[in-house]
């Protein structure tokens, strides 16, 4: 079986500086992979150029048997590939169901985009109860969730999440990472790149740790979590 995603020696550059260099990782369907490492690492590059808003410079990506060279980002998201970008990018003044109706722009069956905004509620009952105030006034965590509602509103078959922890109070990141979890056991199938290891590892089937541009160590999120080296460099043990 082939996998749904299937990277290959990918390369990415922003001018002479080469920020992704030579990647190769698959995701399969129903997995959780993560790929962890610092500031820098060339995590966001990658998941960029998965969803065609950067070009490689080398290598190949293929999505449900197809190489997406040649598509665009919004043709990118129409093959089901999504993504929740760093810093969330959510539309503060629109309202916050208007913000999740762009999530479906691409989709026309009026009757499953109700279902998928009821199920966004349900998933995230703050963004139900608030669904006509303005994005904006939403607390940093909750903009996180209405960020993973909108683009799991595409129906994707793989979700990129960056950094969903980010700068986020610890019982939301709790909560941002039940949802994740909760979202792999309805079988969706998540990439999702993260500084917190602890957090990233405990939840993945597979993870690779990335740094200046390369991946140097790959496993399971299990034996990643209990790896000495990464337990030295990531998880803040000595
Ligand atoms: P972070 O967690 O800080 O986002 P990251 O692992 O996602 O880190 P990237 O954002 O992919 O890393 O950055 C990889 C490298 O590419 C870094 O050296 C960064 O400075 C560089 N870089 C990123 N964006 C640009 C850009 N628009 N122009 C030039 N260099 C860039």
């Amino acid at each position: 079986m082939t996998a749904l995603l299937e990277v290959e020696d990918l390369k990415v550059a922003y001018g002479k500086i080469e920020a992704v260099k030579g990647i190769s990782f698959k995701v399969e369907a129903g997995e959780v992979v993560t790929l962890i490492g610092t500031n820098g690492a060339g995590k966001t590059t990658t998941l960029r150029t998965l969803s065609g808003l950067l070009k490689p410079v080398g290598g190949s990506i293929k999505f449900n048997g197809k190489t997406l060279r040649k598509y665009r980002a919004d043709q990118i998201v129409a093959l089901g590939l999504a993504h929740s970008p760093e810093g969330r990018h959510i539309f503060p003044r629109m309202t916050i169901e208007n913000n999740l109706r762009l999530g479906a722009y691409l989709r026309s069956d009026k009757s499953a985009i109700e279902k998928d905004i009821a199920r966004a509620y349900e998933l995230f009952p703050i963004l139900g109860e608030r669904r006509k105030q303005a994005a904006g006034t939403l607390s940093g965590g909750e903009q996180q969730m209405l960020a993973m509602g909108r683009a799991l509103m595409s129906q994707p078959k793989l979700l990129m999440l960056d950094e969903p922890s980010m700068g986020l109070s610890p019982i939301m990141m709790q909560k941002i990472m039940a949802t994740i979890s909760e979202l792999k056991s309805q079988g969706t199938t998540i990439l999702l790149v993260e500084q917190n290891a602890q957090a990233a590892l405990s939840l993945a089937d597979h993870g690779h740790v990335m740094e200046v541009g390369k991946i140097v160590l790959s496993g399971s999120g299990n034996d990643l979590l209990h790896d000495e080296s990464v337990r030295k460099a990531y998880l803040g043990e000595d």
